[in-house]
């Protein structure tokens, strides 16, 4: 990551809205990485299709995350010089982050943290999401579909901020794995949920072909959906999960992966946790010398009453309670800029906890 340049090129770009009423073939075959050579900056595309209630896709908001993008682009080289099943509207978000090759510029406020409801409301980014939210809304969308990777070990796995039916079976079309988190705030689902059936999709690493199949397939499958079923979605078909914590390692602190000295000293395999129903008692590392650092947990859901999520007896940092993790990285950046990871439970469909 070359953080001078990255701050050049934001220094450079005001924040505008840029609009195109089609997508022009000349962008099929562009890297995320180049986008900026095409594009001024975050770009909403208006793509043509037979039912006129549009679906709504959002690609970059990470700029290291370009599965989306790579899986819209194969989406519409399917449909070249035919109409959509749907017409889509498409906004590609962090394209000077992308140029970057990184997440989020130091000079901005996350794309993925600015949507309406976010802690920073008077930024320039989320005057650009509510604007977003405000053109989309009008045109009344069928439903929304954001798409990220992380950068940990994990399967890929749909989120939701309502547990209504027609969210579920947009989820589920994605995948069984679903959970359902309040926190963080200012996250697109979240906005989006008060217009129309809305979902974040995880599609593990970027870089990985099966990420992008599988997120092309899901959008192609939800630009043919003509309605959203009247039946629920059956109990079985479905891995029900609450984010109840997200654990940070406070900003002074530092860590490693390999053993090597640090505040905290995690697993080498930490990321390999990810989704794995854990005890009580299982091991993520270790103290440093000093052994009076501590994580920083901080409450997913709507309730501020966090159990003490972990012990630190002899150095040894354990799990205090049942748990399963998820995004748990080994990228210290993602570490720094958003979290260590996330610890569920899993929920039946009222929300409720179900026995460990
Ligand atoms: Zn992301």
């Amino acid at each position: 990551m070359n953080d001078l340049a990255a701050m050049d090129i934001s220094d450079a770009e005001p924040l505008t809205l840029h609009q195109r009423d089609r997508f022009p073939d000349d962008l099929l075959d562009v890297p995320a990485r180049d986008l900026w050579r095409h594009l001024p900056g975050p770009t909403l595309f208006r793509i043509e299709g037979r039912e006129q209630s549009p679906l709504f896709v959002t690609v970059l908001l990470h700029g290291n995350e370009d599965t989306g993008w790579e899986a819209v682009q194969a989406v519409l080289k399917r449909h070249r010089g035919k109409p959509l099943l749907r017409r889509m509207l498409l906004f590609v978000g962090n394209i000077a982050a992308a140029r970057a090759g990184v997440r989020t510029l130091h000079s901005q406020v996350d794309y993925n943290r600015a949507w309406p409801g976010t802690l920073h409301p008077a930024a320039a980014e989320a005057d650009l999401m509510a604007r977003l939210v405000d053109i989309v809304s009008a045109a009344r969308p069928f439903a929304s579909i954001d798409i990220h990777n992380n950068t940990g070990l994990n399967p890929h796995y749909a989120c939701v901020n309502r547990r209504d039916e027609p969210f579920l079976h947009l989820a589920r079309l994605f995948s069984r794995t679903v959970v359902y988190f309040d926190k963080p705030i200012g996250v697109q689902s979240a906005a989006m949920a008060r217009v129309c059936p809305a979902v974040t999709v995880e599609c593990g690493r970027a870089g990985a072909t099966a990420g992008t199949a599988h997120a092309a397939e899901f959008v192609e499958a939800a630009l043919a959906m003509s309605h959203f079923p009247d039946h629920k979605v059956p109990d079985h078909d479905i891995d029900l999960m609450q984010t109840l914590a997200i654990v940070k390692v406070p900003p002074e602190a530092t860590f490693s992966f390999d053993g090597s000295s640090a505040d905290f000293r995690f697993r080498g395999d930490l990321d390999h946790l990810n989704f794995a129903e854990l005890k009580p008692g299982t091991v993520i590392g270790h103290l440093g010398r000093g052994m009076n650092e501590r994580l920083a947990v901080v409450p997913g859901g709507c309730s501020d009453d966090v159990a003490t999520y972990f012990t630190y007896d002899g150095g040894e940092i354990r799990l205090a309670v049942p748990a399963i993790p998820s995004m748990l990285t080994l990228d210290a950046n993602a570490v720094r800029l958003d979290c260590l990871g996330y610890m569920m439970h899993r929920i039946g469909r009222d929300g409720k906890r179900l026995p460990d």
